[in-house]
């Protein structure tokens, strides 16, 4: 990475120079060569029927390993709308956004996948909504095409069971296409969990916040990059950071052990009084193992929230920006 000092910037650490926008388009980006091109002219076309001239697009690169980055700085050569953020590898789709929003600047922000499944063309019926006084616009989507049935399936048992977790209502079939204010944005901003789970953080912060019915769309182009495996790990932190409910269920469980073993200590001793001859030997390892397996699956729950705690102990930054690339301004950000 190149020197951070190299950053001349008046040292807010934000990205400042002509006033801010209207609004901004933040779009974080994985791969997403056959898509980039054909997301900025949709975008470029909403923002202007939504705001005229006052916007700004920020293209995140999750450290892309094919042409994202090339494209995104060929966009921003052509057109002074774009800043192209350049993140130092894959932090993940949740902190590419999150870098997206702490270099945006605008009054309000649009938070938008770069593949078109959510249509930027809903911004201006969006941004009327927002004019009503709402400080979030959240996408709903009514339905979801070119999806597989696991992803549907898991996506619905996902946003169930965080319901019944969660201490804060997480509005369900909810993703992060959304508007937001500059308020609720800089909220985000200052709230400095590593596992973040953008769509609950923000209905955490509350607020009136409005639904948008909208239909998910397939793919422009390019793979999912969230196979299962990932959809997993992310649906850990959603439910680790919205809920002390496995906590709950290790306790029951645990409870519901000792219940158990007091049980068959008091059928031991009355074997042992009644006289029979030997034991049984079944249910010494039949609770043997099941008080193991138990111990075990609490040991295990509780070592999920300690692993969260120690990496949220070490404090580091949520993520590295290696280059910030505008036309007004190329500058470097050892990180924000
Ligand atoms: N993305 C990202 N970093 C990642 C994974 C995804 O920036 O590690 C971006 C991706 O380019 C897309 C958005 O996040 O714009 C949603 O990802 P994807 O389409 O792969 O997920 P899905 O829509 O299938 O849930
Ligand atoms: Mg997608």
């Amino acid at each position: 990475m190149a020197s951070p000092m190299q950053n001349d910037d008046p040292g807010e650490g934000r990205f400042v120079d002509a006033p801010p926008p209207r609004l901004s388009v933040v779009a974080p980006c994985l791969d997403e060569e056959l898509c980039i091109d054909a997301f900025f002219a949709r975008a470029s076309a909403a923002c202007a029927a939504a705001v005229g001239e006052d916007y700004e697009i920020i293209l995140v690169d999750d450290g892309s390993k094919d042409a994202t980055w090339s494209k995104i700085s060929a966009l921003c050569a052509l057109s002074g709308k774009v800043v192209g953020v350049r993140l130092s590898r894959n932090h993940g789709h949740q902190l590419a956004a999150s870098a997206g929003l702490a270099v945006s600047r605008g009054a309000r922000i649009l938070l938008i996948d770069a593949d078109l499944q959510d249509p930027p063309e809903a911004l201006p019926e969006m941004m009327e909504i927002m004019d009503r006084g709402f400080d979030v616009v959240y996408g709903v989507r009514s339905s979801r095409e070119g999806e597989s049935r696991i992803k549907l399936f898991t996506a619905h048992c996902f946003y169930r069971i965080l319901r019944i977790g969660a201490g804060v209502e997480i509005p369900r079939d909810v993703g992060d296409f959304r508007l937001m204010t500059r308020r609720v944005v800089d909220i985000l901003d200052e709230m400095p969990e590593r596992h973040r789970f953008l769509r609950g953080m923000v209905s955490w912060i509350g607020g009136r916040q409005a639904p948008y019915p909208y239909r998910r769309s397939p793919r422009f182009g390019g793979r999912s990059s969230y196979p299962l495996a990932k959809m997993l790990h992310f649906a850990g932190d959603a439910i680790t950071s919205f809920s002390v409910l496995p906590l709950r269920l290790a306790m029951c469980l645990g409870l519901a052990a000792a219940v158990t073993a007091f049980a068959v200590f008091l059928y031991a001793l009355y074997s042992k009084f009644a006289g029979e001859a030997v034991p049984g030997w079944t249910s010494v390892v039949a609770s043997g193992a099941f008080f193991a397996g138990a111990q075990l699956f609490v040991l295990g729950v509780i070592g999920e929230y300690i692993g969260r705690l120690v990496e949220q102990q070490k404090g580091r930054p949520l993520y590295i920006i290696e280059t910030v690339q505008t036309q007004r301004r190329a500058a470097l950000f050892p990180r924000i």
